[in-house]
């Protein structure tokens, strides 16, 4: 994704230039309690978050850095408002990125020093432009519009840009999914810098779901975007299996197999729905090949997508006829068929 764009590293991370778009998400232990901390890193490692955030408000949590860095194995990036002093401390501690916006500390000199110490030790900046705290100024000329945060997004760039520092990455986050989207179109035509997506505050459950899936997927179907967040309120991991659902959706990243299936309607003569079931289940294991399987419920419609599946059956009434390689494979009665189709599918989706 973001071909255009320049690249960063994040630790050992590339993001930008072509690399894969990178999972994140934000711990909500208290960084201070490292043990707690720690073991969420470790879970959203395992659910597949690629880089994890911490929130750092004060000398202790940047602190705690230094103790979480060594036992994880993903990059860590520190969340810091306002205080230079501890944008500088997290840095020292073993943060791979901080995310820090240096309009928001007055003094030009302070800034020189994030820019240096970054430098000093391959930091990355992300620039979070958030629609809810945009400067004064801004505000009154635009309003919450996209206008106003791709020139706040400047102004911050800028800052960094005139003490020579440009690993940057950007966010212009709302929590308008029409804002972002557009606000986001126009920094990738406008800055050289890797776009991290994500709508913020988008709520819960299935409403915030989909306001990402919506924001984030239109952005990545337009090539933009080279590491995204799903914020969901109540549950980490839920936002990187989100994210990665996402990912898969638009075949950006894929390592689950794909089922395609279809609705059912009056010609179908089988519990379709508990036969995709069983499918889904047999197929999720850890390592398995991505490929794309079909369950189709009649012999109308189903050949046509079975048979561009790498594996995929459609049922009949007392038969199955099962496709692979764009041609069929075998028919065989029901519903012994299904068991001989999963085994047949699980093998196709072994990797060697
Ligand atoms: Fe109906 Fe067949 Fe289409 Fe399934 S594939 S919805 S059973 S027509």
């Amino acid at each position: 994704m973001g071909n255009g764009t320049k690249r960063v590293y994040v630790g050992g991370l590339a993001v930008g230039a072509g690399a894969p778009v990178s999972v994140q998400s934000m711990t909500c232990t208290d960084t201070k309690d490292v043990d707690a901390t720690v073991a969420q890193i470790h879970a959203l490692t395992d659910a597949g978050c690629d880089i994890v955030r911490c929130a750092v408000y004060d000398r202790g949590c940047a602190d705690a850095l230094a103790e979480i860095r060594p036992q994880i194995s993903v990059p860590l990036v520190a969340d810091i408002h306002f205080d230079y002093r501890l944008a500088i401390a997290a840095m020292e501690k073993g943060a791979d990125k901080i995310r820090f916006n240096p309009g928001n500390i007055g003094d030009a000199e302070h800034v020189r020093s994030v820019a240096a110490c970054a430098t000093e030790h391959n930091v990355p900046i992300r620039i979070g432009v958030n629609g809810g705290s945009l400067e004064k100024d801004l505000l009154e000329k635009y309003g919450v519009t996209a206008e106003a945060m791709v020139e706040s997004g400047v102004r911050h760039a800028e800052m960094l840009e005139k003490y020579g520092f440009s690993d940057i990455v950007l966010s212009l986050k709302s929590s308008d999914v029409k804002t972002t989207v557009e606000a986001y179109r126009r920094a990738a035509g406008l800055l050289p810098y890797p776009l991290h997506l994500g709508i913020t505050e988008a709520g819960m459950g299935e409403e915030a779901l989909l306001r990402s899936a919506i924001g984030v997927g239109s952005l990545l179907l337009d090539g933009i975007g080279d590491t995204m967040r799903v914020s969901l309120t109540g549950g980490v991991i839920e936002e990187v299996e989100a994210a990665k659902k996402i990912l898969a959706a638009l075949d950006i990243r894929r390592d689950s197999v794909r089922i395609v299936s279809c609705p059912t309607c009056g010609r179908t003569r089988v519990d379709l729905a508990s036969i995709v079931s069983r499918v889904r289940e047999a197929l999720s294991f850890e390592g398995v090949k991505p490929i794309k399987v079909a369950v189709m419920g009649c012999a109308v419609n189903g050949p046509g997508e079975a048979r561009e599946a790498d594996i995929g059956i459609a049922f009949g009434s007392v038969n199955a006829a099962v496709f692979g390689r764009g041609g069929i494979l075998y028919t065989d009665k029901l519903p012994g068929v299904i068991d001989r189709f999963i085994e047949d599918a699980k093998k196709l989706c072994t990797k060697e």
